[in-house]
């Protein structure tokens, strides 16, 4: 056994596995209930994945109730659609009631993954993380899961919550094969310092016929930056270019200042990422008896979304607001609990990864003459626009909005 899980006490002890944006943030809320929480990962410690992030509203107000400080934690935007002609294709509109109820303006915010990750780490009591545990496997008896780990040690835990990412194997053990597939897409992911001539707190997400390249203002360590990136059609094992630098400059010539610009700003060594995109088919259900998985573990997403994080983190939120209260001694309880969790979130977050990966497909996988008359349509009418606020906008702010107890009226 693990020296730190021998105090654990029986009907409240909740282990997670993987100490990323997901499993930390069902740690915190879990830990708030006055579960006893335990967070096994891989790692000698937790690393977060990738350059720069954009965080939505309610995952921002999901934080703040934890009590993650919001002083200068991301930088608001205007999102725009536009071609790579810079021709405006539709506007995200901000939500008045949205804002008004959360006391935050706008939608999404632009900061450094690795610092909103410290900032919530910050608040992880002592001796809740367990570093250096690489899950094995669970077996699941009448009242409890025994956790197996690769160096041959195990605890005995009330519930598991697998919060291990893409490749999650307690999510295989529970539902098997992961399926996950390619979506047909590489993003290289990257962030800078300011630029000059950019409108303030504006983003732009911008399309050529094959490509998207798009910027949003961000800030890291406090300070005003760029996050930038570009989606393009890949395949699984397609080589990576060996001069990265020449293959990007090659796409963003193509697109309208700033985006060339930012090529220059960026050191190639330290802020860009590649992101080879896969997904999984969609799971109807994400718990199997004491077992319940959150995040990548069920529903890894593509960036056309821009909320794999978001999610994540949100998950672990409505996970804890649903077990709230739970005797984990009790099969039942535990499971009426998954329920009501799966019930506010499968669907929801189902949507968004197939909205997601249509939008990449719609924006990257057509041929010719479809693309052609998909650009006529996007350029000259609110198509795009009205998809955008019907499929992704209205059902996160309606989702926002029946979050009660984090609105803080301004
Ligand atoms: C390069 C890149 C850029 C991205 N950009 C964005 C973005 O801009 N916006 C956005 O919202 N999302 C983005 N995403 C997606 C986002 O990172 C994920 O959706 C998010 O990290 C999922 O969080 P998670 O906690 O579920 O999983 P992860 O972040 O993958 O965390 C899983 C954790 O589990 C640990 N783990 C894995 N296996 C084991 C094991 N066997 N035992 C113990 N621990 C284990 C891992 O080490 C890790 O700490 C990006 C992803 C990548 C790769």
């Amino acid at each position: 056994m693990l020296n730190n899980s021998e105090n654990w006490r029986a009907g409240k002890r909740v282990a997670v596995v993987g100490a990323g944006p997901g499993g930390v943030s069902a740690a915190l809320a879990l830990h708030r209930q006055g579960f006893d929480v335990r967070v096994f990962e891989k790692n000698p410690e937790p690393k977060p994945i990738g350059g720069a992030v954009l965080l939505s509203v309610p995952v921002l107000a999901v934080l703040r109730d934890y009590g993650v400080k919001m002083d200068n934690f991301g930088s608001f935007t205007v999102t725009e659609f536009r071609n790579n002609k810079n021709h405006l294709r539709a506007r995200l509109p901000f939500n008045a009631s949205v804002e008004k109820s959360f006391g935050m303006k706008g939608w999404h915010y632009g900061m450094l993954r690795s610092n909103a990750f410290a900032r919530m780490m910050e608040l992880m009591p002592e001796g809740m993380l367990v570093p250096d545990s690489d899950f094995d496997s669970y077996v699941e008896q009448p009242d409890s899961v025994i956790i197996n780990f690769k160096n041959g040690t195990h605890v005995e835990a009330d519930i598991l919550v697998g919060a291990d990412g893409i490749r999650s194997g307690v999510s295989k053990q529970a539902f098997g094969d992961l399926g996950l597939f390619h979506v047909g897409l590489r993003a290289w992911l990257a962030w800078c310092d300011p630029i000059e001539g950019i409108p303030a707190n504006t983003g732009r997400i911008i399309h050529s016929r094959k490509y998207q390249a798009s910027f949003f203002p961000m800030l890291h360590d406090g300070k005003p930056g760029y996050e930038w990136w570009i989606v393009e059609p890949s395949k699984q094992g397609s080589p990576v270019p060996d001069d990265v630098k020449g293959h990007i400059a090659k796409i963003l010539k193509d697109f309208p200042d700033p985006l060339p610009r930012f090529l220059e700003a960026t050191d190639m060594n330290t802020q860009i990422f590649k992101w080879e995109i896969y997904n999984r088919p969609s799971l109807q259900k994400w718990s199997n008896g004491r077992v319940v998985c959150l995040g990548d573990a069920v529903h890894p997403v593509s960036p056309y979304a821009a909320y794999g994080m978001g999610m994540a983190i949100e998950d672990g939120y409505f996970l804890a607001r649903a077990l709230g209260g739970c005797d984990l001694h009790d099969g039942d309880k535990i499971a009426n609990s998954f329920s009501v969790f799966e019930q506010e979130r499968v669907a929801y977050v189902n949507h968004n990864v197939e909205f997601a990966r249509k939008l990449g497909n719609v924006f990257h996988q057509l041929p010719y003459p479809l693309a052609k008359l998909r650009d006529f349509v996007f350029d000259h009418t609110k198509f795009l626009s009205n998809m955008i606020s019907r499929d992704y906008l209205s059902e996160a702010e309606k989702m926002s909005l029946s979050l009660q107890e984090l609105h803080r009226r301004a």
